[in-house]
């Protein structure tokens, strides 16, 4: 089957109507899919890039903050405690990856000794449990690389790390489970609007009717905003840049280690990623355009810089990689969230900027309820909670690894040998609800390709192996999207043999 007739295929399922369309498939969106399919409605997620989260869901941090930065009474600290609860609370059933490992706040002087009463005193009012400030010896107990010079530490055991593309994945997956249809690759280009009251959405597939509309667009929430006829905010694009290490230091910290914050951002950090790296970043540098992923040397010498005051042996000969990530800051600063007060039928989750990725499940879960209460929704009787568990074979002991070999003999291919990844789990991603299209979708679902040599020796074969499952010949395979293919042309070698 060619490309065109998948897309073709996929497009037959194109549901004329719906009640309620998300635009944007990043946590956010994600979220708010998962919440609405609990209530009997017909939900589409509409999503222009060719995966799910890959707009600002795919470059961050990846902590899951206590709540104790955002003004008390702010959308963004109301949102930030309940969403870290709901991480808590949804884990089991969901199985993303996060180890909630805590957050530091270091003090080292009299000015940053003040800041950190005035956060205990702002997480109290927001909620924040558990939270205390700790002495000099707990502080270089917990974290013995930090700079001598500390004098006492905000601890937070509730923060945590996590691996945003799966969570959003989890959310999504449990959606698709109960009923929402995700179309990726499908872009909302406009509105249908019956005196300023949303009917209808125009996308690049195909228009949808439509009761409401949930603007889950990220950096572009104001465009979509406007084109359905609300003005009242802009998004301006914070840049933060990163620096990755490899595994080997990965005990260099223990927990989420911050500077006190500044106005802007809450500092540059050192910490854990769940998946046992260690990164630095990020700054904060306002920008005009929207599509401008580039790190910069500046923005690299203020990383380091700012991460040495808190490691002063930063172990740079380990750094494996850079990345950029573009914060969708809303003017008024506070997230939008709730019914615009100028059209009918669209709900804001607007200007979603950090901690948005922490407060995500709370977003969901409010924009939802606000969709529920307006449309008059019941909740569905055999919702389905659970996500299947989906075995990793790095993480099996051999006993385990033996008796799912003995079931599926796929999972005895190894794949990926950096990361020990099997076709078993390769084939499986690409089956799922909502399942790999891309060589690098296998990599984010599988880890196939992550490791030291970086998809060298696996790459071709997972080519090959999306290919087979997909029905589809090798060059329309691509890396992410449009623009990224593999293969350009059919070579014939001497003997006649032929190569892509
Ligand atoms: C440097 C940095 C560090 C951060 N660190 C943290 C942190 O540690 N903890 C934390 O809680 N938060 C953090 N954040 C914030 C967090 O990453 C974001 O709040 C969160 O990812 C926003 O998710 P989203 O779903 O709203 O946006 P996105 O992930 O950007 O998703 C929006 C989606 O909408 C799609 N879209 C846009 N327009 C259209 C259209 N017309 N049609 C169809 N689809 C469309 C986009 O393609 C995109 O996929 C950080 C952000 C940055 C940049």
């Amino acid at each position: 089957m060619t490309a065109d007739n998948r897309e073709k295929l996929a497009v037959q399922d194109w549901p004329g109507r719906a009640d309620v369309v998300i635009v944007g498939g990043g946590i956010v969106g994600c979220a708010a899919a998962m919440f609405l399919s609990r209530y009997k409605a017909t939900v589409v997620m509409v999503e222009q890039a060719t995966d799910l989260a890959m707009g600002t869901t795919k470059a961050n941090s990846g902590i899951i903050h206590a709540g104790f930065d955002a003004p008390p009474g702010s959308m963004k600290a109301r949102m930030n405690v309940r969403g870290n609860r709901l991480y808590h609370e949804l884990q089991p059933a969901l199985k993303y990856e996060v180890n909630f490992l805590g957050s530091l706040v270091v003090a080292k002087s009299d000015d940053d000794l003040k800041t950190l009463e005035g956060l205990l005193d702002r997480g109290r009012q927001n909620g924040v449990p558990d939270i205390t400030i700790i002495d000099r010896e707990r502080v270089l107990s917990r974290e013995p690389n930090l700079s001598r010079d500390v004098r006492a530490g905000l601890w937070a055991p509730t923060a945590g790390v996590i691996w945003p593309f799966g969570a959003a994945l989890a959310m999504a997956e449990n959606a698709v489970r109960n009923g929402v249809k995700v179309f990726t690759g499908c872009r909302l280009e406009g509105f249908m609007l019956d005196r300023r009251k949303i009917c209808g959405v125009r996308t690049n597939k195909g228009d949808i009717a439509c009761k409401l509309v949930i603007n889950a667009a990220g950096r572009w929430a104001d465009e979509v905003s406007r084109w359905a006829g609300d003005d009242s905010f802009s998004i301006t694009p914070r840049r933060g840049e990163y620096i990755l290490f490899d595994k080997s230091v990965g005990s260099l910290v223990n927990s989420v280690l911050f500077p006190t914050p500044t106005k802007v951002s809450k500092g540059i950090l050192v910490s854990p990623t769940v998946h046992g790296n260690i990164f630095i970043g990020p700054n904060a540098e306002n920008i005009t355009d929207k599509d401008d992923l580039s790190t910069t040397a500046p923005g690299m010498e203020e990383i380091i810089s700012g991460a040495r005051k808190l490691i002063p042996d930063l172990p740079l000969a380990a750094a494996i990689t850079q990345f950029v990530g573009l914060r969708p800051v809303a003017s008024g600063d506070d997230f939008i969230i709730g019914p615009s007060a100028l059209v009918g039928g669209l709900v804001q989750a607007a200007g979603i900027q950090s901690p948005g990725l922490a407060s995500a499940p709370a977003i969901g879960e409010l924009v939802s309820e606000i969709a529920a209460e307006r449309l008059g929704l019941v909740r569905k009787p055999g919702y389905v909670e659970e996500n299947p568990d989906r075995p990793a074979f790095a993480e099996l002991d051999s006993r385990q690894r033996q008796e799912l070999i003995a079931r599926n003999p796929l999972y005895g291919r190894i794949i990926c040998r950096c990361e020990t990844v099997s076709e078993g789990e390769i084939v499986a991603a690409i089956h799922s609800p909502v399942g790999a299209r891309t060589v690098d979708g296998v990599k984010r679902r599988t880890r196939a390709g992550m490791g030291r040599c970086q998809g060298g020796f696996c790459g071709p074969r997972v080519v090959g192996i999306l290919a087979r499952e997909l029905g589809l010949p090798l060059d329309a395979i691509v890396k992410e999207g449009p623009g990224s293919q593999l293969f350009f042309a059919r070579q014939t070698l001497r003997g006649g043999e032929s190569h892509e």
